[in-house]
């Protein structure tokens, strides 16, 4: 992979694009905890991400593999990346390769998440923070597990037990949230009206399933998952990441806002 340095006019855009972006998220900032911004920079050169860096960005977030793995190994090792990919079990071994891999914000199955905890070296400094993705929008195009909602039968979904299974089989694995993409229609929506029924479920189904893993974990386990005992959310990207910070998000993926238009040469 190239690691040319960005020209003196591409680093002066993204700079600027850089600083205006993290303003908007300090401003619409609502949630528990400071929010992350973590800059989503698939299809885009190596040298746009160093220039971020350079200016103290260190979140990014990647969609495939391969391309990670080759942009892990050109850029600095203290860079945090987070897999926002569609994830299969076969990739486990890839990923959990990768050091300075962060956060895997796509989880969706238990035979993945025993893959990661096998594939994990165990001289790892620490846990592997995983966020398991929720089709809050019920869209066949997009994965994740169906969303909670406080008449579902907690206990019997595929979702708390994933949850259940990472606390207490994974010591590898750290569960830490949720993360949804939502339909293309409600983010539209929530740009004018600051409501999206998408961000609105994976709140509700994070208070059923915290409150489910509280019965059934006790204390004793709450140091073992979330940030203080909280599930965090992972909601918004370019479109509709103030509306999402605004309904209590704490990571929001921003990459066309950052980089610029992509090239849709693969369905993302
Ligand atoms: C590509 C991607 C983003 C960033 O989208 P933008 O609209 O460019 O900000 C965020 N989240 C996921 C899961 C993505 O695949």
């Amino acid at each position: 992979m190239s690691t040319m340095s960005a020209s003196v006019e591409r680093a002066a855009e993204l700079a600027e694009s850089l600083s205006e972006i993290r303003s908007r998220v300090q401003k619409a900032a609502s949630g528990s905890f400071p929010p992350t911004l973590v800059a989503v920079s698939k299809f885009k050169p190596a040298s746009d991400i160093a220039v971020c860096y350079e200016h103290g960005q260190l979140d990014f977030g990647e969609n495939y593999v391969q391309e990670l793995i080759e942009k892990a190994e050109a850029l600095p090792k203290d860079i945090r990346w987070h897999f926002i990919g569609t994830l299969q079990s076969n990739k486990a071994k890839s990923l959990a390769s990768i050091p300075n891999l962060h956060t895997i914000q796509t989880l969706s199955s238990i035979k993945t998440a025993k893959a990661l905890n096998k594939a994990l070296p165990s001289d790892r400094a620490a846990p592997l923070n995983i966020l398991i993705q929720i089709n809050t929008s019920g869209e066949e195009a997009k994965s994740g597990l169906p969303p909670l909602a406080s008449s579902t039968d907690v206990a019997a979904s595929e979702l708390f037990q994933l949850a259940k299974i990472m606390i207490t089989e994974c010591p590898k694995l750290r569960l830490q949230g949720l993360m949804t993409i939502g339909s293309l229609e409600q983010s539209l929506t929530a740009s004018e009206t600051d409501q999206n029924a998408d961000f609105d479920r994976l709140k509700e189904t994070r208070d059923v399933l915290q409150n489910a893993l509280r019965a059934e974990l006790g204390d004793s386990d709450q140091m073992k998952w979330g940030q203080d005992g909280i599930l965090v959310l992972s909601m918004g990207m370019s479109s509709d990441f103030e509306a999402a910070l605004k309904a209590g998000s704490d990571i929001v993926r921003v990459g066309t806002g950052i980089f610029g238009e992509r090239l849709k040469k693969m369905a993302a």
